[in-house]
């Protein structure tokens, strides 16, 4: 079994059974448990999804408004933050996967970016400021007449979550750093040559002719914590272009700690388990639905938008 390490590390099954049992109305009041309480939920999957996984796979989607041209883009104006809030504080359920744009480049694998995966950017990128030696690398390539069209391509080393894994290498395509018309079309062509387990979901669709598995890109955390690394660089040479432009969401410091309590202070009841007691950890679909109703609840500028007067910076965020 590989380990994660420390920074990374959530109270076992067996932990979190120790702790003191509390009975909660909804799932926002997970928030209020305390540190050494937790909770038993039902499974968040709806009816209809034989797993998890194919919940996250084929499950709703939030749709911020989208653009099927540059220009079209252009004319609206509005920036990719404006366009999740619209569409975050619609939501009437939070039964979603995650949310997902189109491109409108060569490669228009529409982007799907769920919240988990979100929050686990954040984690990393904290990760890379607060212990020795994790530092995420960046290095931005940005032929200035390219630059303005086609986004820079920035080369990134972000270290990795699991005990004795060295950094992972890719590159980052199509990031908007220029001040211009383009910068809409560039910011949603976003994409990068990098490939782990939480992107590869769909690689076995590649060969099928299965629309909606081919046509979709999954963003991981290592794609979202080099892009927060790309944030902070240029907002160091007073460009907050990546910001304004960023097309993941960063989460709020009240958001982590919610996260937090998904991990450390909750299990669900499984009938389907095997164990005496059927109870697991929550997975994936649970948390990313978990998140979603914190967003229904509390709306986007509380749990998606990272307010430095209230938050602090991302980088120094408590993940323990
Ligand atoms: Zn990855």
């Amino acid at each position: 079994m590989t380990n994660k390490k420390s920074f990374f590390r959530e109270a076992t099954e067996a932990e979190i059974k120790h702790k003191n049992l509390v009975k909660i109305a909804e799932l926002s009041d997970i928030a209020g448990l305390g540190e050494n309480d937790f909770t038993i939920l039902s499974p968040l999957t709806p009816r209809g999804y034989e797993s998890a996984r194919k919940f996250m796979k084929h499950g709703p989607e939030v749709k911020p408004k989208r653009y099927y041209s540059s220009e079209q883009a252009l004319r609206d104006g509005r920036t990719p933050i404006q366009l999740r809030e619209e569409a975050f504080d619609g939501i009437e359920k939070y039964f979603y996967c995650g949310y997902t744009f189109l491109p409108i480049g060569r490669d228009r694998r529409k982007r799907k970016v769920s919240l988990v995966e979100c929050l686990e950017g954040a984690r990393i990128y904290a990760y890379s400021h607060q212990v020795r030696g994790a530092e995420i690398i960046i290095k931005p390539y940005a032929d200035a007449k390219r630059v303005r069209i086609d986004g820079a391509e920035i080369v990134c080393k972000v270290p990795s979550r699991t005990e004795k894994q060295g950094k992972i290498n890719f590159k980052l395509i199509s990031v908007p750093v220029v001040d211009c018309p383009e910068k809409h079309s560039v910011s949603l062509n976003i994409g990068s040559d990098h490939s782990c387990n939480s992107k590869r979901f769909n690689i076995r669709y590649k060969y099928t002719d299965d629309k909606e598995g081919s046509g979709i890109v999954n963003v991981c955390a290592h794609e979202i914590a080099a892009y927060l690394q790309v944030i902070e660089h240029y907002w160091n040479e007073k460009n907050i272009i990546p910001l304004q432009m960023c097309q993941f969401a960063i989460p709020s410091q009240k958001t982590v700690d919610f996260y937090l309590r998904l991990g450390n202070n909750v299990l669900v009841r499984d009938e389907t388990l095997k164990s005496e007691d059927k109870l697991r950890k929550m997975d994936r679909a649970d948390r990313e639905i978990a998140l979603w109703s914190r967003v229904k609840k509390d709306k986007h500028d509380a749990t998606f938008y990272s307010k430095r007067s209230r938050d602090g910076d991302v980088a120094e965020y408590k993940w323990r």
